[in-house]
């Protein structure tokens, strides 16, 4: 197993959340199409006057060229997209946005949440389906359940559980706990490679410890995965067959050389500066949003190099 250890990266503004990146690392770009891990809380949100003060506070900002998973054990975000969607993100519930050729969208933690606690994932789309037109859905998936342990299937199959969500190359993604003491295996495809986010709790996965927030990385050519919980585990599995694409990933975008990548940029920046989208413009801005949209970073001075 190979472990990727997260990294602390402030997410959004002043008042910004920490969050716990584990994906993309300098050794490695993708598990499956899983390519961006954030995991984060739990943290307690304070909240003065009804304003947010810490919590998630993502102004409204571009996407090109992948979905996003949003997974919550705790608390509540508010999500608000271009293509029209206004939803509110709960634990257990899988919201999955579909970039595709373009989208923006924001992120608030609610008025009402207290502790928020939970992970954003990033899917690569494929280069036959990336320029396909944004999308939003939503899944609750039933919990399956056996000796100590409880998993919720979001995409993809294991432990007899299916999701209906569609995904555009192979994947899977469940949450996992598992009580103290309890030993699972898990029936995989061999053609997956796999990762393994410990949230909390003492996890072996084989004979090889696994942290708390750290990812284990599982390479594919086997099929089945057993773990073994010392302590309460918390778990997100992922999975997929190795991509086989390379990208260009920088900030919100993903391309496939620099050039794309630079011209997405601007056109954001021509969006945010004018506040209005021409026709057949690739972004839009989310209706009745509470704050402005975020102007993206100057570009690396260096060209941008594709990885995976
Ligand atoms: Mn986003």
């Amino acid at each position: 197993m190979e472990i990727l250890s997260p990294r602390e990266v402030p997410l959004g503004g002043l008042r910004a959340m920490t969050v716990r990146r584990t994906l993309p690392q300098r050794q490695r770009t993708f598990v499956g199409a899983w390519c961006f891990v954030d995991h984060y809380g739990p943290d307690a949100v304070p909240v003065l006057g009804g304003d947010p003060q810490g919590g998630m506070v993502v102004p409204p900002h571009p996407h090109t060229g992948l979905q996003t998973a949003s997974w919550l054990f705790t608390g509540e975000v508010e999500h608000r997209d271009s293509a029209g969607h206004h939803a509110v993100v709960r634990p257990g519930e899988l919201n999955l946005m579909t970039a595709g050729r373009g989208i923006s969208h924001s992120e608030y933690s609610t008025p009402d949440t207290t502790v928020l606690h939970g992970a954003q994932l990033w899917l690569a789309l494929p280069d036959a389906d990336r320029q396909t037109a944004p999308a939003f859905e939503h899944f609750v998936p039933e919990p399956v359940t056996g000796d100590g342990w409880e998993a919720r299937v979001f995409l993809g199959s294991v432990l007899g559980s299916i999701s209906p969500v569609r995904t555009y190359s192979p994947l899977l993604g469940a949450e996992l706990r598992l009580r103290a003491g309890t030993s699972l295996r898990l029936d995989v495809d061999p053609s997956y490679e796999h990762g393994l986010l410990l949230d909390s709790g003492s996890l072996t996965v084989g004979d090889e410890a696994l942290k708390a927030t750290e990812l284990g990385y599982l390479e594919p050519g086997r099929d089945a995965i057993e773990v073994t919980a010392a302590e309460d585990a918390l778990v997100l599995l992922l999975g997929g067959p190795p991509f086989g694409e390379q990208i260009v990933m920088w900030w919100n975008f993903i391309g496939r050389d620099h050039d794309e990548v630079a011209a997405y940029r601007e056109e954001w920046q021509r969006l945010v500066e004018s506040g209005t989208a021409d026709d057949g413009a690739r972004f839009g801005l989310p209706q009745d949003d509470p704050m402005a949209a975020l102007p993206a970073p100057a570009l690396p001075t260096a060209r941008m190099l594709k990885r995976g």
